[in-house]
């Protein structure tokens, strides 16, 4: 049986081939050497560096036929993207031709009816944004930015999942372009059997142009992280697994480990302290709230609770400021090994400068060796963006100023 990377067609089609598939879609069809080639051919994970041949970025369902047809009469086997997360690539290649849904993301609500229709392309930041206003949601991921399409095909795990289900058992129907081009819905009703594959069966069964979703009554919730001493993470975890076995469905959270950034709002004692961490969500009346995060709040010595009413769309984006580590790694790559080669110059000029040289000259390849030496540390330890967990610092005011004017709290440091 061909693999994946079989019936990837590399490097086949000639610029002939693509032009006419750019002349026949609305979006744009982008290439090697375009102004956009290099964001557009970005993913999410920074360690994937995929070169596709072209990037067709689909702006209706018209354009997804279009590019299936296309992709089918040339042999090729196209990768299809969404919110572009998937950690190992898999919605971009090499030299091959990509789908991308990500300019189709509007999200309609039908606030009398509790329903959506979701474009293929959509974030639950997209998501979430329309269907907050009427105190409604769906249960996503726990990162905004994170794509409604491949987290539901997937199945769909996130702070309402242990009230509402999985993503995908929300779902009411969805609208296909299958590999022969056909459109096609599928619902309990139509296609049934292609409908239960799509809940849970991942990306394999046709390009999903647009989702219909139930949606719940969540607005205000009462969450956020709440940190202990990092000593305390086997007990937390210890009480956390027996806490959510019988807490109501409408709680729920997640564990973590995180190192305390020097930012304002973190108590400097705490400052660079790395603590485990229950990031919490409860749906239930938010005044109860209080009372139902008592236990946990008991569960150890807190060391800081940023725990409170919030906006559920703000607790779902709390942790979107993470930027991989490797894509920092990876842009900074070239001035590191600059600022290596240039320190190690620098050092056995230096130490050839005791040996004879007069000692203004030592003294200065002795400094310019310390900077060198200290910028690259910089560099390295990536001391200009230092993060909470995966927060980056310079965003994490931001988070905290909008979960404190939620909570209703003072926007200054406390004391
Ligand atoms: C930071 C981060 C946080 C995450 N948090 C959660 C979480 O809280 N809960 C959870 O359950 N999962 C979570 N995940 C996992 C995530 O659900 C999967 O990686 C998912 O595949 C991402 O979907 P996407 O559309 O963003 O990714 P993409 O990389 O665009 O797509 C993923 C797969 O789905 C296919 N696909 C995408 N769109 C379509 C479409 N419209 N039609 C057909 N196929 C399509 C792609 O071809 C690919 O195979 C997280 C991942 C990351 C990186």
């Amino acid at each position: 049986m061909a693999t994946v990377q079989e019936r990837v067609s590399v490097g086949s089609l000639s610029d002939e081939q693509v032009d006419s598939l750019a002349a026949s879609v609305r979006g744009a069809t982008i290439q090697p050497g375009d102004e956009q080639y290099e964001a557009a051919r970005q993913i999410y994970n920074g360690m994937i560096d995929r070169r596709p041949r072209a990037i067709v970025q689909a702006v209706d369902a018209a354009d997804v036929v279009t590019a299936v047809n296309f992709a089918r009469e040339q042999g090729i086997y196209p990768s299809v993207r969404g919110g572009g997360h998937n950690v190992v690539g898999f919605s971009t290649n090499d030299d091959g031709l990509v789908i991308d849904l990500s300019p189709m993301r509007n999200v309609y609500v039908d606030a009398k009816n509790k329903t959506a229709r979701v474009m293929g392309g959509a974030t639950w930041g997209d998501f979430d944004h329309a269907a907050h206003p009427y105190g409604l949601a769906a249960p996503g991921g726990i990162i905004s930015t994170t794509g409604v399409s491949g987290l539901t095909l997937g199945g769909g795990v996130g702070y309402l999942t242990r009230q509402y289900g999985l993503s995908c058992d929300n779902v009411i129907s969805a609208d296909l372009v299958t590999a022969d081009g056909k459109f096609v819905t599928a619902s309990e009703n139509e296609n049934a059997d292609l409908f239960w594959a799509i809940r849970g069966g991942g990306g394999n069964f046709g390009i999903v142009t647009s989702w219909e979703f139930k949606l719940r009554p969540v607005g205000m919730v009462y969450g956020g992280p709440i940190f202990f001493p990092v000593e305390k993470g086997p007990e937390i975890l210890a009480f956390f697994r027996e806490f959510i076995e019988t807490a109501p469905p409408e709680m729920s959270g997640f564990f973590g480990y995180h190192i305390a950034p020097p930012a304002p709002f973190v108590p400097e004692h705490l400052h660079g302290v790395t603590a485990s961490a229950l990031v919490m969500c409860y749906t239930g009346p938010v005044e109860k709230g209080e009372e139902a995060m008592r236990a946990v709040r008991a569960a150890g010595p807190v060391a800081l609770d940023l725990c409170g009413p919030i906006p559920f769309p703000a607790l779902n984006s709390m942790f979107d400021m993470a930027t991989t580590r490797n894509e920092i790694a990876r842009m900074h790559l070239p001035w590191l090994i600059l600022l290596l080669l240039c320190g190690v110059a620098m050092l056995s000029a230096g130490l050839a400068g005791y040996g004879g040289a007069d000692r203004p000259h030592r003294v200065i390849h002795t400094i310019v060796f310390i900077v060198v030496i200290t910028v690259t540390v910089f560099v390295i330890l990536d001391l200009e963006n230092p993060r909470i967990g995966l927060i980056r610092l310079d965003a994490a005011d931001s988070v905290l100023l909008d979960l404190r004017q939620s909570m209703n709290l003072p926007t200054t440091t406390p004391g």
